[in-house]
């Protein structure tokens, strides 16, 4: 809708009015009773392990069951997950039709981001998208989100026309109480209209991705201000977060953050709580955590290979996402909710550089740590493995000295025969779904 010559030719008080009436059908669609409900019975397991795992091998046995006997692909399997095969995007991608079971009801189609290889097209029947509302509904919760409450949203619609220079940068959502604000026009001098427009709404919680709302605390830290306003939490999802991203955020908005791991494969969640620890979210998916190596501080690696409980239209069994995560020890949370924890997710596969003895590098974090007035940083690694920076800078800072820190960081992580260039841009391009890519490897 927010592409079509219609919207983008309105006034912006008739946009307002597109957005908010789209947001109430959706609204109305996704939050009615069934979806409550859902919602409280989520809620009232999560501090007991007992009522917890009854429910998560209630939904495994279901899903595993209902697989087998609908889905070409699984019909010869036992019902013991553990014969079954582990399989990847591109197994799914090369028998599209064998994990379809028979159509009741709509269908609702969507698809990964495709950032790395073919994107995969994924039929959703309404349950599963009901499914997926409850659970968010349910980290809103754990933010102190409250019915009513004012929100902004940041998270790459494209709810402003490209074409269009100068704010409003937002638009309205009246009936959800939102202001969404686009993170397509996020140009330094932009920056101070939108902390000015969510102070001047009153927002009470921020929904953004984890660039967007980054890009807002690197300016408040370089103008060294803090958000002026009174926020509850700010919820991020859909990129992996930093973690010196989380606590820049934190401090500049002066807030907890609450970070979300999912995908559209819907095979697993992982939720970041008040104390900051991400847990296992066992009542969405099955998950399953392969050792996959040691980091560089010698800790356990882990790969992140999930079995979906909420779409039976399209049940993915042991599906390896190629995320990793890195394990904890810890045991007990002091938030006490009683869902695993582990340590941190780590970026997604595709966001590495390949170093000049071959390794791949996917910590990118500690490149352009300490380097002053950068505002955004991203990578592009050429075949002859050289590296182009691209970064939006605050001119006043970023001289000299820092651009040769910033080379000399890399070359630190990735090699000293390693070619590496700045380059200085305006804005970090970003995906068609509004979302940055840390690393872009032309090869
Ligand atoms: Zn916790």
């Amino acid at each position: 809708m927010f592409t079509s010559k219609i919207y983008k030719k309105s006034p912006v008080l008739i946009q307002n009015i597109f957005l908010s009436t789209r947001s109430l059908v959706r609204k109305k669609l996704r939050e009615n009773n069934k979806c409550e409900q859902y919602t409280q019975e989520l809620i009232a397991h999560e501090y007991d392990s007992e009522l917890l795992s009854k429910y998560h091998d209630k939904a495994l046995n279901k899903t595993i069951k209902q697989a087998r006997n609908t889905v070409e692909y699984y019909k010869s399997y036992d019902l013991d997950l553990k014969t079954f095969p582990f399989i990847d995007k591109l197994e799914v991608n090369s028998n599209k039709n064998k994990f379809l079971s028979p159509k009741k009801g709509a269908v609702i189609k969507g698809a990964t981001s495709g950032t790395t290889g073919a994107p995969l097209v994924i039929p959703q029947n309404f349950q599963s998208v009901i499914a997926e509302h409850a659970f968010i509904n349910r980290d809103l919760a754990w933010a102190g989100f409250k019915e009513g409450d004012k929100r902004a949203w940041i998270r790459g619609d494209m709810i402003v026309p490209l074409e269009q220079k100068q704010a409003p940068f937002w638009r309205y959502s009246y009936f959800e109480n939102m202001i969404m604000l686009s993170s397509f026009h996020m140009a330094p001098t932009n920056l101070q209209s939108y902390i000015n427009a969510m102070v001047n709404f009153g927002v009470q919680v921020i929904q953004a991705y984890p660039s967007s709302i980054a890009t807002l605390a690197k300016y408040l830290e370089i103008n060294n201000e803090y958000y002026p306003g009174e926020i509850k939490s700010v919820v991020t999802s859909s990129e992996s977060l930093k973690k010196e991203d989380k606590h820049l955020i934190e401090t500049r908005f002066k807030c907890t953050v609450f970070d979300w791991y999912g995908l559209f494969e819907r095979v697993a969640a992982i939720a970041s709580c008040e104390h900051g620890r991400y847990h296992i979210l066992t009542d969405y998916a099955h998950v399953e955590l392969l050792p996959a190596g040691k980091t560089e501080d010698g800790r356990d690696r882990a790969e992140i290979v999930g079995t979906n409980f909420n779409n039976s239209l399209y049940p993915l069994i042991r599906y390896k996402t190629g995320d990793h995560v890195i394990l904890s020890d810890e045991k007990n949370c002091p938030c006490g909710r009683v869902f695993p924890i582990v340590d941190s997710i780590e970026g997604r596969t595709g966001d590495y550089l390949v170093a000049e003895d071959g390794q791949k590098v996917h910590i990118l974090n500690h490149i352009p740590k300490g380097v002053e007035g950068l505002l955004g940083t991203q990578f592009v690694q050429k075949k002859d493995l050289s590296i182009v920076i691209l970064v939006v800078v605050d001119e006043s800072l970023f001289n000299k000295d820092q651009k040769y820190k910033l080379i000399l960081n890399t070359k630190e992580r990735l090699g000293e025969s390693i070619k590496v260039n700045i380059k200085k841009v305006d804005a970090i391009s970003r995906t068609k779904n509004g979302k940055i890519k840390q690393a872009i490897r032309e090869f």
